[in-house]
């Protein structure tokens, strides 16, 4: 029997999974590693600090969801690959595998200098309950909402949280009659925080801060954060509360591992897909800040019109390659492959090398719900 071994039980290692098995031979074994067999939620986390949801909302268990889709999870932290990725090293065993999908996230740069002295809204629910706690206990003050990239991978940048946040605290705050005694600030070492949404979105948030009287402090490298607040090359400006998130990099385990990285620490293919023709082994991917063909992160949540086409990209070439290894003969749908897929197509110890896939079509993605109600009615 041939196994498939997924490491992460975020909507990319989820809806990979669900996709394979779909579409692969009916006795593949698909195993998924993750440390608790429950889905985060992170969209909804921008609730938390204003009371809309409670961290509970956001845990979605997934044992009904590993039932239906007949997969196997396997709890555990993986801590490296061995054999070119044919054996997924955990915390609590090895897993052989005859392909493997690496989606275990990304990590958050954390070097600047009192970095502790701030929060972020994409941490998880321990800092997005701390927020709130904070926000609740100020009676008068500032708030400074901040988000930085990673300067050595422009693609490697979550803001799209913290202008959510921005805006729904600001809403939030006036509604409950608050806002004339907190004040609301925006900063970012960028010039143009948002502009890979495009110029016109950078002009629109900027106009929307101004009429919601948000200030902000924008193109000086961020240097420090204190208890009093924050400090760039350029100024310093108070803030009884730091809530920033930082640029992401690639997760702690793939530093200590030979895989080829990125230059932000993700581990990376060598080449893309549609470029292999040989049967030269394929390393594993981190679903970290992987710029998709238009050059944005790629996301596990996107909208598409053909929602029964293959969820994710990675799990749309990871079939086409299987099928063209002759890893079974039964994989339905079309075996087409798309790009850019966290996977390893080495093979497995004592077996020979097999071929890459060469066909290529567009990256459907998944649209994962718009809420954990959503999600949870999916499973
Ligand atoms: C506040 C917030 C709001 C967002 N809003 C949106 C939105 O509206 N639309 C959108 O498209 N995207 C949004 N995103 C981004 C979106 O949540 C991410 O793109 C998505 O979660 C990435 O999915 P993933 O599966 O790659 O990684 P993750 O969601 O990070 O999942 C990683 C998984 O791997 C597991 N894991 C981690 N390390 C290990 C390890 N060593 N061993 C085993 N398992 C491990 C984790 O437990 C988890 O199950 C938002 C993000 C945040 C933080």
């Amino acid at each position: 029997m041939k196994r498939i071994v997924i490491a992460g039980s975020g909507f990319g290692g989820l809806a990979a999974a669900r996709a394979l098995r779909e579409r692969a031979p009916k006795e593949t074994e698909i195993l998924l590693v993750s440390p608790r067999p429950e889905l985060l939620y992170y969209p909804g986390l921008i609730w938390i600090p204003t009371g809309l949801r409670s961290p509970s909302d956001l845990r979605v268990p997934l044992d009904s969801y590993f039932k239906k889709h007949r997969i196997r999870h396997i709890p555990g932290t993986v801590t490296g690959v061995e054999e070119k990725g044919r054996i997924l090293v955990t915390d609590k065993g090895r897993h052989e595998n005859d392909a493997l999908l690496i989606a275990t996230g990304s990590a958050s740069l954390r070097k600047l200098t009192g970095i502790e002295h701030s929060r972020s809204i994409c941490q998880g629910i321990e800092d997005a309950v701390a927020i709130r706690e904070r926000i609740e206990s100020l009676e008068t003050g500032t708030i400074a909402l901040g988000f930085a990239g990673n300067p050595n991978e422009p693609s490697a940048v979550r803001g799209g949280p913290v202008f959510e946040l921005l805006f729904g605290l600001d809403t939030w705050l006036r509604k409950t009659g608050r806002r004339g005694k907190i004040s609301l600030t925006f900063f970012s070492p960028a010039a143009e925080p948002g502009n890979r949404l495009g110029p016109k979105a950078v002009k629109n948030l900027l106009a929307d801060m101004a009429r919601r009287n948000i200030p902000t402090h924008l193109g000086a490298k961020l240097s420090s954060f204190s208890a009093e607040g924050v400090t760039t090359e350029a100024e310093s400006f108070p803030a009884d509360l730091i809530i920033f998130t930082p640029g992401l990099r690639g997760p702690d385990w793939v530093a200590g591992t030979d895989l080829p990285k990125s230059p932000g620490g993700s581990s990376r293919r060598k080449r893309p897909a549609r470029s292999r023709t040989g049967p030269e082994p394929m390393w594993p991917e981190t679903a970290g800040p992987i710029p998709d063909r238009t050059g944005c992160p790629s996301k596990a949540i996107r909208p598409t019109s053909r929602p029964k086409r293959p969820p994710t990209t990675s799990a749309n070439t990871l079939r086409a390659d299987l099928a063209q290894r002759n890893f079974g003969s039964n994989w339905s749908a079309s075996s087409t492959a798309s790009i850019r897929a966290p996977w390893s197509t080495a093979p497995r110890p004592g077996t020979s090398s097999l071929k890459a896939p060469s066909s290529t079509t567009p990256s459907p993605f998944s649209n994962g719900g718009t809420s954990p109600a959503t999600a949870k009615k999916k499973s």
